[in-house]
């Protein structure tokens, strides 16, 4: 199977999980009491999340096949090195290194890290 053969079948998977990530939410919430209908409640944030990370994995396959096209698949958007292969192999969406990546996250988490130290506006009343 060639890249792009590989790229576009899970862009097409991913089509799928989205489109039943839609039915599912849009399934009325009449039935059940209140315990059961917060447990619903719950699942339809965790739903919202998952399309998150299903649409964002969409855009990176997108980029994925944008690249593939001008003929940059495979190299780091970051460090412009080649991707190594057993990782394309793994994540065919990959538009980082390994290394890149690590940093990437790990930028990540000091950004979260800082928002969770802000003090909260009530605090300040
Ligand atoms: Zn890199």
């Amino acid at each position: 199977m060639t890249t792009l053969e590989i790229l576009r079948l899970r862009q097409a998977a991913l089509r799928v999980r989205l489109i039943a990530d839609e039915v599912g939410a849009a399934e009325p919430m009449r039935h059940g009491d209140a315990a059961d209908q917060a447990v619903r409640r719950g699942g339809l944030e965790q739903s919202f999340t998952e399309r998150e990370l299903l649409l964002e994995q969409m855009r990176a396959i997108d980029r994925a096949l944008d690249r593939l096209a001008e003929g940059t698949y495979g190299m780091c958007e970051a460090c412009g090195e080649a991707i190594a292969a057993l990782r394309l192999q793994a994540i065919p969406e990959a538009a980082l290194c390994r290394g890149c990546q690590a940093e990437a996250e790990r930028r990540a988490r000091v950004v979260r890290v800082r928002i969770a130290d802000e003090p909260e506006d009530e605090e300040e009343a």
